[in-house]
């Protein structure tokens, strides 16, 4: 595991410096290369946006309760933020008003309805097994049609109040912001590991202002000696979007500098590039590109 707060790069320096050595053979039989040669290495930093939250829907809609609906929705505790499970639920929307009415449901005969199992008709097509006949039976759930008001309960009376349906679906990610670089480290911090304290880095700092004002310094910024190049910016632009995304609930995100090597082998043949990182357990890991 990676404790210490200069471990990371004292790693990644460490395995930087067997690219010469021990891990060119490993990165040759990737290759399936009898033989690499060094021939440049540059130091560049992604950017791993760790987002915790979940895609929420929500709709509320004008509805006809008996009073047992009612005072059941009237107590439903909306699930905890941050659950890392999905749901979906209906609660009252408070802010409504709620009206006392006579059941709309039950006009014709108060407290008895259309029944729900025949429709209201009073009677079943019954098939048989076996038989491809069927025979027409009486409901046995109703009276020529009428049960008990669904609505209403049989009360006749009802509630028009306004009901919020929420579904929602968790949603955890450590999106690697890199757009050439995404699939090679797609294995350094898979969600839910996080990269070590001494990476986290704020994206939204001062460094892209220059301290003399209204003048825009290059967003070449660097993480101990690795660039960012254009990560920097697209960073901000994925933050950005999360935050502002309408169906999308933020609980948590956080930003870090994932600094790499991007080394260039050339062999008999050809030239081959990798990139090198320091993974979640601690130990380097290669990606061929
Ligand atoms: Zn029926
Ligand atoms: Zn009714």
């Amino acid at each position: 595991m990676i404790e210490s707060p200069i471990q990371y790069l004292a790693k990644l320096n460490h395995a930087r410096q067997s690219l010469d050595g021990p891990l060119i053979e490993s990165i040759a039989r990737a290759v399936g290369e009898s033989s690499l040669q060094l021939v440049e290495h540059h130091r560049i930093a992604a950017v791993l946006i760790a987002v915790r939250g979940g895609f929420q829907e929500a709709w509320s809609r004008r509805e006809e309760l008996s009073t047992d609906l009612y005072e059941k929705l009237d107590a439903v505790d909306a699930p905890a933020r941050g659950t890392r499970v999905p749901f979906n639920f209906r609660e009252l929307d408070r802010a409504q008003p709620v009206q006392r009415s006579t059941c709309s449901n039950c006009r014709i005969r108060p407290g008895f309805g259309p029944c729900p199992r025949c429709s209201g008709v009073g009677v079943l097509l019954v098939q048989r097994p076996g038989s491809d006949n069927s025979t027409v039976q009486d409901c046995p759930a109703c009276d020529d049609g009428f049960a008990t008001c669904t609505v209403c309960g049989g009360s006749t009376e009802s509630l028009q109040a306004t009901v919020r349906y929420v579904n929602y679906k968790p949603f955890d990610t450590n999106h690697i912001v890199s757009a050439a670089y995404r699939d090679a480290l797609q294995g350094a911090f898979p969600a839910p590991s996080v990269p070590p304290d001494e990476l986290a880095y704020d994206v939204e700092g001062s460094g892209g202002q220059s301290p003399y004002r209204g003048q825009q310094v290059s967003m070449d910024r660097d993480f101990h000696g690795h660039r960012f190049d254009d990560a920097l910016k697209q960073a901000r632009a994925f933050v950005q979007r999360v935050q502002s995304a309408p169906n999308f609930i933020l609980h948590e995100l956080q930003t870090y500098a994932l600094p790499f090597v991007l080394a260039t082998f050339d062999s008999p043949s050809r030239t081959h590039r990798s990139v090198l990182y320091i993974g979640a357990d601690g130990t380097p890991g290669v990606s061929v590109l």
